[in-house]
């Protein structure tokens, strides 16, 4: 192709390119940007984490002061979205937004209560994931769901023993 066929070109398509950052840039439906936590929806499962590769969601259990805190770390987050398609409440939300310039440490973070077992008073678990979990259950499956893994291993252990027969 000859310059002056180049020049008649890209006269006829005329700008392409937008005067970012003075003209604003729209991306399209789909882009992953920031993700937004709801603390109000999360109930603490930690699902996001566990499938977050870059360790952008950190999980804090404090079993001293009774709390679950969910950090996220802006700084590690790739914007792959994998935290919003595992969440069970729809507590993230993948935003269009990508102007993320920031020379701080940025660190946001949840805290969820967590509820003691009712037989040994160790916490255990969320209060809020219970209630989320519970809500699915039927009265069978209920059963044993506010005690602690340890003391239903040894309620069950003991209920074997007894429906064993071996002591009577
Ligand atoms: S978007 Fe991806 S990298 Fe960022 S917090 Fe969610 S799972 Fe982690
Ligand atoms: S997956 Fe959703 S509900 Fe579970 S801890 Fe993460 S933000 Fe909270």
């Amino acid at each position: 192709m000859s310059r002056l066929s180049w020049i008649k070109t890209a006269l006829e398509v005329g700008v392409v390119t937008k005067k970012y950052p003075f003209e604003r840039v729209e991306v399209p439906d789909g882009f992953r940007g920031l993700p937004i936590f709801d603390s109000g929806k999360c109930i603490g499962c930690t699902a996001c984490a566990n499938v977050c590769t870059p360790d952008a969601i950190k999980v804090v259990n404090d079993f001293t002061n009774g709390f679950r805190r969910i950090e996220y770390r802006l700084g590690k987050c790739i914007f792959c979205g994998r935290c919003a398609d595992v969440c069970p409440v729809s507590a993230i939300t993948i935003t269009k937004e990508f102007e993320l310039a920031y020379t701080g440490d940025v660190i946001n973070a949840i805290e969820i209560k967590f509820i003691k077992c009712v037989q040994c008073g160790q916490y255990y678990t969320v209060s809020r994931h219970l209630k989320h979990v519970s809500s699915k259950l039927n009265d069978e499956a209920l059963e044993g769901v506010d005690i602690c893994p340890d003391c239903r291993r040894r309620s069950n252990i003991n209920s074997l023993i007894h429906a064993s027969g071996v002591f009577r």
